[in-house]
């Protein structure tokens, strides 16, 4: 990804909400541009949500009577609405952060843009065709995979007890053969689950 705005954290080094947020918005006009999203991002806004849930993302929106997935909205008609589409929420979940490898969390993104994409014009979204169609041309999946297994599993060259479960890549997976495990003091055996 080119990194637009110096203050925008490399993924690496998220720490927190305003952190998370921050990349995927970047993220977000980035995939805009790469994957021709016909999204209005000055009309999204961006939460972190640390309850536990299984979705990675969702789009908070407001019910707009008798919108339909195919039909586009004509937004001038609609309560409450300038002529624009009305804003709606990205949610993402810090858990499935923590979970997912950047490419996961990327396709998150783009899966959840969609959303927003048909929001903004049918007033609705779903999974149907029209979302499979578009999943398939910007390479999301139309369902989001469950965010409980690690990427990596170390576990101690001797017992073969567990040591360590990481999530994506970071230093101690890259350097993992410089520790020792504190059972028997062997070497890290790394694996990726599934
Ligand atoms: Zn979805
Ligand atoms: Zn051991």
């Amino acid at each position: 990804m080119a990194v637009e705005e110096s203050e925008v954290p490399a993924f690496d080094a998220i720490a927190g909400h305003d952190d998370l947020i921050d990349w995927s918005s970047a993220y977000a006009r980035e995939a805009r541009r790469e994957w021709l999203l016909d999204v209005r991002l000055d009309l999204v806004e961006w939460e972190v949500s640390t309850r536990a849930r299984r979705r990675a993302a969702a789009v908070k929106r407001p019910e707009i009577p008798e919108a339909t997935v195919g039909e586009p909205v004509e937004w001038e008609r609609v309560p409450d609405s300038d002529g624009r589409p009305l804003p709606c929420t990205i949610s993402l979940s810090w858990d499935a952060f923590e979970a997912f490898s950047r490419a996961e969390w990327e396709s998150t993104l783009r899966h959840e843009l969609l959303h927003v994409e048909q929001f903004q014009r049918d007033g609705t979204t779903g999974h149907g065709a029209a979302f499979k169609r578009r999943a398939r041309e910007v390479e999301t999946d139309v369902r989001c995979r469950a965010f409980a297994t690690p990427k990596w599993l170390f576990r101690c060259a001797a017992c073969g007890g567990e040591v360590a479960r990481r999530y994506r890549d970071c230093a101690f997976v890259r350097e993992y053969d410089e520790y020792r495990s504190d059972c028997c003091g062997a070497a890290l055996v790394r694996s990726q689950p599934e």
